[in-house]
């Protein structure tokens, strides 16, 4: 590149022809920087032009990820691998919730702790009932409904009915319903790529679930104890049968009458295994596991809490194999 003091001799001066050659060399480059520049300036609008969207869990980050493309920018709030449902806020939360063009919630008194914070961030479109607000269990058809009185009774409490509806995988269908339905309201010069990301994520979806159902359909009606009550969407689309819980209640610890209970219970229902979510305390798991000569199974309740389940689908991919597997080797 020219100096700036080559630049200016050229401009006050009466070119000769070699000169004048390198001068429109000089000008080519110019336009050539300009047009650098220029893209670069493009590509920096187009990402603070991508959509902020913050959604309370893993999951629904993959699945606004899988929807959104490279039109969103998605963080979550709980961390992989920590209980939503017991989950205590940090400060940062509020800043990404102030920067957010959309929140996505999973609803049902699972992420009750969202509404105290949106409050705080005073923005009405990220509200119930704002444009800006994603309840992502609007439409699914929910298990274990209790009535309409019962919400948000604390962190561990299931709602108005069991909050694990992510963990059927055919429920993504609804649950990016919803999300693309939102980006194209908040976006809607990009509908047609919101509506062909989907179409293609619920095409690999489709394909993956034929398989998962292959892989399961030998053990349907395998019976298993379960830490927390996470598993009846899951089991009930895969055909399995969750008889028990070793929480009596969601959050609570359970007694020795409870666990003596639970044991007699898995030995006439011929238990398979014990399913166990990885932030739980693993020694009650274990300890019944033992007692009833059967594995535990560590399966990821949601992206990131296992590390095979890098994202949606290799969460199912991993949750899957992880069943497969323990009954295969114990009914081979
Ligand atoms: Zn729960």
């Amino acid at each position: 590149m020219p100096s700036r003091c080559a630049r200016r001799f050229a401009e006050s001066r009466p070119l000769s022809r070699a000169k004048e050659h390198l001068g429109s060399i000089a000008v080519v480059r110019a336009g050539l920087r300009s047009l650098v520049i220029a893209a670069a300036l493009l590509a920096a609008a187009s990402a603070s032009a991508a959509l902020r969207v913050v959604a309370t869990t893993t999951d629904l980050a993959a699945l606004t990820t899988a929807v959104g493309g490279d039109l969103v920018i998605v963080e979550s709030i709980v961390p992989a691998g920590i209980d939503a449902e017991a989950f205590e806020s940090r400060p940062g939360d509020l800043d990404k919730l102030r920067q957010a063009d959309l929140v996505v919630r999973i609803g049902l008194g699972y992420d009750f702790w969202l509404d105290a914070l949106v409050v705080r961030v005073g923005n009405k479109r990220i509200m119930r009932g704002g444009d800006a607000y994603v309840d992502a269990s609007a439409g699914i058809p929910l298990l274990e409904i209790r009535g309409q009185g019962v919400v948000n009774e604390g962190g561990h409490a299931h709602g108005v009915g069991n909050p694990h509806y992510w963990l059927d995988p055919e429920y993504a269908i609804i649950i990016t319903a919803s999300i693309a339905e939102a980006l194209v309201r908040r976006a809607p010069e990009h509908r047609d790529r919101i509506v062909a990301n989907r179409e293609r994520f619920l095409a690999e979806l489709r394909t993956r679930l034929q398989k998962w159902s292959e892989a399961l359909a030998p053990y349907a009606g395998a019976t298993f104890i379960a830490y927390h009550n996470s598993w009846p969407y899951f089991a009930r689309r895969f055909r399995l049968n969750v008889v028990g819980y070793i929480e009596p209640k969601e959050g609570v610890a359970p007694s020795p009458a409870h666990l003596a209970r639970l044991i007699s219970l898995a030995r006439t229902s011929q238990v398979k295994a014990i399913l166990h979510e990885p932030y739980e305390p693993e020694e009650t798991s274990r300890f019944m596991a033992q007692k009833l000569g059967v594995p535990m199974l560590k399966l990821a309740i949601s992206v990131g809490s296992m590390p095979d389940a890098r994202d949606y689908l290799a969460l199912f991919d991993y949750n899957v194999a992880t069943v497969a597997n323990a009954l295969r080797a114990r009914n081979p």
